[in-house]
């Protein structure tokens, strides 16, 4: 029986590797991480992330041939193949402070895989990492080899947050870099082999180690690009009285650039497409591409800007000042059908509003109390100038209230801000939701998601993301 085990159980390996094993009955999986809690939870009824169809496909393997531990180097030793799916979060200090990707996780996962291994491994790059990182893990692998021959593959996941269960079933496609000699092509076709076993022959791309650890940067960019862009032109549409929906349609019914993630919105979030760009920057720069790296750099300006010019109009709109009124966040999630807040644009909105003393209250289906002001409470990280800013102060951090109900959340607010495109905030009873609100009563909807005129027909005063003001 093929052993598999996954360094790493959190969004990415947790969901991969619950779909390996069901899709794999021979195959043992085993994920392992150092975090007591997470594993527990792995264990348990209470998975530690939200996401549709997860629990199901747990529930279906766990036992069977799908295990969590937290006895890592029992579990690497017994494996054939080793994902590592450990963070890769950018380096707020030091060199590359600010942009390169922090690999302490994965040197250490590395190292230790080189202590514990008593045979043959393939090691596999599930994580995000900077191009030419396999190199760098051969390095530590063959200098402490001991006579075992290691080969690392490239695989990086291409799952988003909310739909990884479908994403895992039906890729769009599954990559796969290694090393062009033969015992490196013979580690591809082991892994192929497990892919094989439910995605369709052509959607699995064998490429070089280098190809597949950039395109997964390159990958995120371009998603984070069309974002930017379609926010860049939503500022545009403001200005002009287009709007954006009817702009991003007839884009994107050219089939040159097609529909997908040309929605406006406050901006995006999550744990990657930031920190993969940087990544991406501090490459350019360190290959002596400064054009290049300032193109990347871009894409998440606008982003910033983006989330600012949010703030701003919620501010200009309602007289010039927030301060003391109360103004319900409705999504605190980076994204709908997720529990994810990092990155989120919520916080920077948030922490906006609060820097002009409003009073808060959020719902988020998915987000805890705990949560939100962990987030609201840790230091912003400034790319530009590596060095960090003030904390929230103690007094702005108790300006925020969290509710459990929507409703709640907007009793006697002054203004509603949509933050996250959950699927219920559509269909609100938003006349109950005016009838007890300050008037005038604003609606500031960071995801498009309500139908406009209909608030307006209740008496809101509405700003939606790109589209024409408020008569
Ligand atoms: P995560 O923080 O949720 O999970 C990483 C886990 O690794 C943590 O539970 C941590 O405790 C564990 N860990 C760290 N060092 C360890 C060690 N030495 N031994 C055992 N466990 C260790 O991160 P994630 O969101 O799952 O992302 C993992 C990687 O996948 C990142 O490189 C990310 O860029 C990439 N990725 C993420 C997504 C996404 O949507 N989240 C999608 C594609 C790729």
């Amino acid at each position: 029986m093929v052993k598999i085990c996954c360094i790493g159980a959190g969004y990415v390996g947790g969901p991969t590797m619950a779909v390996i094993a069901l899709k794999c009955p021979s195959i043992e999986v085993v994920v392992v991480d150092i975090s007591v809690t997470r594993i527990a939870a792995w264990n348990s009824d209470q998975l530690p992330i939200y996401e549709p169809g997860l629990e199901d496909v747990v529930k279906q393997c766990r036992g069977r041939n799908l295990f969590f531990s937290t006895e890592v180097e029992k579990h690497v030793c017994e494996a054939d193949i080793i994902f590592v799916s450990v963070n890769t979060p950018t380096k707020t200090r030091g060199l590359g402070a600010g942009k390169a990707a922090d690999l302490t996780y994965w040197e250490s996962a590395a190292r230790m895989i080189a202590d514990v291994s008593k045979s043959d491994k393939i090691v596999v790059e599930k994580s995000t990492v900077p191009v030419k990182t396999a190199e760098a893990i051969e390095k530590i692998l063959t200098h402490n080899s001991k006579g075992i021959n290691y080969q690392i593959l490239s695989n990086p996941e291409f799952l988003a947050e909310g739909t990884a269960i479908q994403d895992l079933f039906n890729p769009d496609r599954v990559l796969i870099g290694g090393r062009e000699t033969p015992e490196g092509q013979k580690a591809v076709r082991a892994l192929k082999e497990v892919y094989a076993n439910w995605v369709p022959e052509d959607r699995i791309i064998t490429t070089n180690l280098w190809s597949a650890e950039l395109s997964k940067l390159a990958a995120n960019a371009f998603l984070a690009q069309r974002i930017s862009s379609v926010n860049a032109i939503s500022a545009l549409c403001e200005a002009t009285g287009a709007n954006v929906a009817e702009v991003a349609y007839a884009v994107g019914k050219d089939s040159r650039i097609g529909p997908k993630f040309l929605n406006a919105s406050v901006g995006f979030g999550g744990s990657c497409f930031q920190k993969d760009i940087l990544n991406l920057v501090y490459i350019c720069e360190c290959n002596g591409l400064p054009e290049v790296a300032n193109y990347w750099k871009q894409v998440i300006k606008i982003n910033d800007y983006q989330k600012s010019r949010f703030v701003n109009r919620v501010v200009s709109s309602m007289f010039n000042t927030v301060a003391g009124k109360k103004i319900a966040v409705l999504g605190f999630a980076f994204k709908k059908d997720t529990g994810d807040t990092r990155e989120t644009p919520a916080i920077d909105v948030c922490k906006g509003l609060l820097g002009d003393k409003a009073k808060i209250s959020i719902y988020d289906p998915q987000v805890t109390e705990d949560q939100i002001q962990r987030d609201l409470a840790m230091n912003k990280f400034d790319w530009d100038h590596p060095i960090h800013l003030q904390p929230m102060s103690p007094t702005a951090v108790k300006e925020v209230t969290v509710t459990w109900d929507a409703y709640e959340a907007t009793k006697g607010a002054h203004g509603v801000c949509i933050l996250t495109e959950w699927d219920e905030f559509k269909t609100l009873d938003y006349s109950k939701i005016y009838q007890n609100m300050q008037k005038p009563a604003f609606v500031f909807d960071g995801r498009n998601v309500v139908d406009s005129d209909k608030l307006r027909e209740i008496g809101f005063i509405v700003y939606s993301i790109g589209k024409p003001l408020d008569p």
